[in-house]
């Protein structure tokens, strides 16, 4: 059976003001020395709450944040279902990677000097953003209205293959797709405008909170329509960087970029997406390499290398209190489907392309919409090509993130089989309708 156009939709939209009011570590960057000293932007989360026509409800969460990491992550889901009885699949938490927003958790511990007193600021803002982001789920439940969702996408040209520079040799795919998710009301107005594209947000390094290039291109959507919420989503934009990059006006001339991409979608014409809206989430185990020793752990110990210092600590901590490193990382993936009108791919971790590439390439160019930095950001997550090639993302970035080891060779294809599995299972529930 066909459903009319969406009119079965109800929608919900919330925000709430994250910006931090004391001086707070900035993350993403090992090289800052000392906390924020101002506010150059507001940053923000945002939550758009939609109710199909069968009654499932279903949040999607936005952030200028440089990720959730599982132990933020895991408790606002976990509230999110005790307050609203929100399933895991449903609630879908991503982050811009803006490298000029607060640390939280113990996200790339081993890639900052701070000391015990900057972190007990870091453990209290990471407690008051778990009850904003669950409060703010809430709002946005409340608000549900009767709505349309309609879909598209456009292109824009930001996004450089960043592991180019210094091996211009390299293939360097990018994904310049800019997914364009429109939730207008029941009399045609603009609610919710969802936009992802896949490059990092790292024009700005100095010592000011901003949402980076993403912040700007959603305060200038939200210039032109002063009526809705601009969500940004960020996609698998783990290998690509905005270049060339450090200037304020840099940063808010990719902004405005990429929002007149997502201008020229809204302004053309958007295909329905009809319901229900299918949700599964799911963990796949992926092993890393063989860890190193206790004795090169020790010997790590009084090495030039800092990162590899501070993991060689923490990994010697580890094996200290459990006998043994871990072996793997419980992976999430989420995948939400919008009727046969929308594949939602939401991964974990900081994914470089091929993983975006290689799903649409799958699933199909036109509706299938791949994220990152989703659920949880506690890695870099490297193809097969980007392992061949070596370098940061596969290797050293591992040290930064606290992991014990790079991930196997078959990394992306354990990813890809159970992302395979995820999709086939929602398919064969569409198929149904
Ligand atoms: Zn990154």
């Amino acid at each position: 059976m066909c459903l009319p156009a969406s009119a079965a939709w109800q929608a919900g939209v919330a925000r709430v003001d994250i910006t931090p009011t004391e001086p707070i570590w900035l993350a993403g960057y090992g090289a800052r020395t000392h906390p924020s000293e101002g506010v150059r932007q507001h940053i923000f989360a945002k939550a758009l709450a939609l109710q199909d026509d069968q009654g499932n409800l279903t949040v999607l969460v936005s952030s200028d944040l440089l990720g959730f990491p599982r132990e933020v992550a895991d408790p606002i889901a976990a509230r999110a279902q005790k307050q609203f009885g929100l399933p895991r699949e449903r609630l879908l938490l991503n982050s811009s990677h803006t490298h000029s927003a607060p640390v939280i958790g113990d996200m790339l511990r081993p890639a900052y000097p701070f000391g015990d007193a900057e972190l007990a600021v870091i453990k209290r803002y990471t407690h008051w953003l778990e009850d904003q982001v669950v409060e703010m789920i809430g709002r946005s439940l409340h608000d549900l209205k009767p709505a349309e969702l309609s879909f598209e996408q456009g292109l824009a040209g930001v996004a450089v293959n960043r592991r180019r520079v210094g091996h211009r040799e390299y293939p360097g795919p990018v994904d310049q797709d800019v997914p364009v998710l429109a939730v207008r009301g029941a009399d045609g107005s603009l609610r919710a405008i969802v936009f992802g594209y896949a490059c990092h947000n790292t024009v700005l390094n100095d010592y000011q909170v901003s949402g980076d290039w993403a912040g700007y291109a959603q305060a200038a959507l939200e210039k032109t329509h002063p009526a809705s919420m601009a969500m940004f989503i960020q996609d698998c934009g783990a290998d690509a960087n905005p270049l060339p990059r450090h200037s304020v006006d840099l940063a808010q001339g990719y902004g405005e970029t990429i929002a007149a991409a997502a201008e020229e979608v809204l302004k053309g014409k958007m295909r329905p997406l009809h319901g229900p809206l299918g949700a599964v989430f799911a963990r796949v185990d992926i092993p890393f390499q063989t860890p190193p020793s206790r004795q090169e752990l020790q010997s790590r110990l009084s090495g030039t290398d800092v990162y590899a210092r501070r993991n060689a600590q923490l990994m010697l901590h580890i094996l200290d209190r459990d006998g043994k490193l871990p072996d793997h990382y419980p992976y999430p993936i989420e995948v939400w489907q919008f009727g046969k009108d929308l594949t939602f791919i939401a991964l974990g971790g900081e994914v470089v392309v091929d993983y975006s590439l290689r799903f649409k390439r799958q699933y199909g160019v036109d509706n299938v919409w791949v994220a990152g930095y989703s659920n949880d950001v506690f890695a870099y997550i490297p193809s097969l090509r980007v392992l061949r090639e070596g370098g940061y993302e596969g290797g050293g970035a591992m040290l930064a993130y606290g992991q014990p080891a790079p991930f196997a060779w078959a990394v992306e294809e354990i990813i890809a089989e159970k992302v395979d599995d995820v999709v086939k299972r929602l398919s064969e529930r569409t198929s149904d309708y």
